[in-house]
């Protein structure tokens, strides 16, 4: 059921990712015309300011973080916020937020951005204040937990005051183009289809690089690592949406039901089938960096790389590895799915060898996609035939050059807004997700694994490397 909100409360509106993305995407889409002339924003955090003080706040995120071309009538966006100071732990500051959203807010969708530990108490406050009626929706950022238990727990406390379809879990490679062009590409053509199984694809392959180290939440990490922080989310959310079968609709339960068909045919990771790595100190981008350890000032046994070969247990995908693959300080900052087919079954081109097809999807920091295809080499072949493997270009910055790109935020605080859920996590979604982590690291558990360590700006510990190599599978670089 849609329903449009008229009110937007955002919890966190001082914080890094209100700056960075959440008032430059607010803005971008009040520039687009696409926010309803009476949406009214409101922002709350503990810093005391009043309503004239956070304008010029979001005012100055919006020019440091919003291509100037993009924010559109600027004074008409800042007039839409409004901002009440606010502890969630007090519950009587919420009587004041109700009062600051007023009786016309009958719909309203709340957007958490804050830690996960201030969930419980903002949920309780918006209760009590009566923010938590039937048009409320709420948005929440991740971790949402950082285990199974409890993300289960933080899950058991939203699901006390807000109905499933109400709730709105937020992996915000959901919002980026090319991951919704991914199910474009697969359910909208006739041509990947009938070669997308055992039968036609050899493996997948999913990398996620980041070129940076620690940053600011340092603790926060060293609590996480790299397979809670970016497997257990993105990079499960890109596998399930490859390997899904075809949703009747591009409804949300029809999309989510086979998401979540994938996360629970995920079996558990064997011995060998993971490794872990810590970066020590070392060149990215020509930039002499530290150690995670050096960044850290301690000794830690926090993987900031993890390699793992994970398997769908289902008939389309047997026998089918998927590679994951992440790290922090990895030679570049890159996100993309590589989906290796397998070779024509016997070349009539005699003496030339043929490359078997790749579709690469890459997400970030390029959204482009290309299918690698064999094509003859121009030529009068008086020594044979010549054979070439070329990129056909899906891309899109080309095809569709007039269109704005957006920020993967606008997308997902739109639907929030429209109460649209197709590209937000169900709760059994990210249960599966957490009850397959949890695995891997009760295994890492028995077996004592400790992180290998991998020089900054390498593609991680050669053994990560080595654990597709056995297959004679090579990582895409
Ligand atoms: P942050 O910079 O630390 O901001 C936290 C916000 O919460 C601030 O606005 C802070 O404002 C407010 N806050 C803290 N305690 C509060 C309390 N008791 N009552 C009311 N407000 C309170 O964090 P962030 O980086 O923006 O991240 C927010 C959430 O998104 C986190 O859960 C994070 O893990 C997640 N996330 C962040 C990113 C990112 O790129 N930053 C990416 C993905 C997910 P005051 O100090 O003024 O109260």
């Amino acid at each position: 059921m849609r329903s449009r909100a008229d009110t937007l409360l955002l919890f966190g509106a001082t914080g890094d990712l209100a700056q960075r993305m959440l008032l430059p995407s607010l803005c971008a889409l009040n520039a687009g015309g696409l926010l309803d002339p009476n949406l009214k924003i409101i922002g709350t955090a503990r810093t005391a300011m009043d309503d004239a003080e956070f304008r010029n706040f979001a005012r100055a995120a919006l020019e440091k973080f919003l291509p100037a071309e993009r924010r559109g009538p600027i004074a008409e966006f800042l007039n839409r916020l409004h901002y009440q100071p606010l502890d969630v732990t007090n519950p009587d500051s919420f009587t004041e937020l109700a009062a600051k959203v007023g009786p016309e807010g009958k719909r309203v969708a709340i957007f958490l951005s804050t830690a996960p530990s201030l969930f419980e108490p903002t949920i309780r406050g918006l209760e009590a204040a009566g923010l938590a009626g039937d048009g409320s929706r709420i948005g929440l950022e991740k971790p949402l937990g950082l285990d199974l238990a409890s993300s289960r727990e933080i899950n058991d406390a939203v699901a006390s005051a807000f109905p499933e379809r109400r709730i709105f879990r937020i992996d915000h490679y959901l919002g980026k183009e090319t991951v919704q062009n991914l199910l474009a590409l697969r359910f909208a053509n006739i041509l990947f289809e009938p070669l997308w199984n055992a039968q036609h694809i050899e493996h997948v392959q999913i990398t996620v690089g980041e070129t940076v180290g620690l940053e600011k939440r340092a603790d926060f990490y060293d609590q996480t690592g790299a397979l809670r922080d970016m497997v257990q989310n993105h990079m499960l959310q890109l596998l399930s949406l490859v390997a899904m079968e075809p949703p009747s609709s591009f409804e949300s339960e029809a999309v989510r039901d086979e998401k979540v068909k994938v996360l629970r045919a995920l079996r558990p990771v064997g011995r060998g089938e993971s490794v872990t790595g810590q970066y020590r100190g070392g060149a990215v981008g020509g930039q002499i960096v530290p150690g995670y350890d050096e960044e850290l000032g301690r000794e830690s046994e926090t993987e900031t790389f993890v390699a793992i070969k994970a398997h769908v247990d289902n008939w389309r995908w047997k026998g089918v590895p998927f590679y994951l693959r992440t790290g922090k300080r990895m030679p570049k900052r890159v996100t993309e799915i590589l989906v290796q087919f397998r070779d024509v079954p016997h070349s009539i081109f005699k003496g030339v060898q043929t490359k078997p097809n790749k579709l690469l999807i890459g997400i970030q920091p390029e959204e482009n996609i290309t299918l690698s295809l064999m094509a003859k080499v121009p030529g009068l072949d008086r020594d044979g035939i010549a054979l070439r493997e070329v990129p056909l270009d899906i891309a899109m910055p080309d095809a569709f050059s007039g269109k704005e790109r957006r920020i993967a935020y606008e997308r997902l605080l739109l639907d929030l807004i429209d109460m649209d859920q197709t590209l937000f996590v169900r709760r059994d979604e990210v249960e599966a997700q957490w009850a397959w982590v949890d695995k891997i690291r009760e295994l890492w558990g028995e077996e004592r694994l400790t992180p290998k360590t991998y020089a900054a700006g390498s593609w991680g510990p050669s053994a990560g490397i080595a654990l597709a190599e056995r297959d004679g599978v090579t990582w895409h670089e």
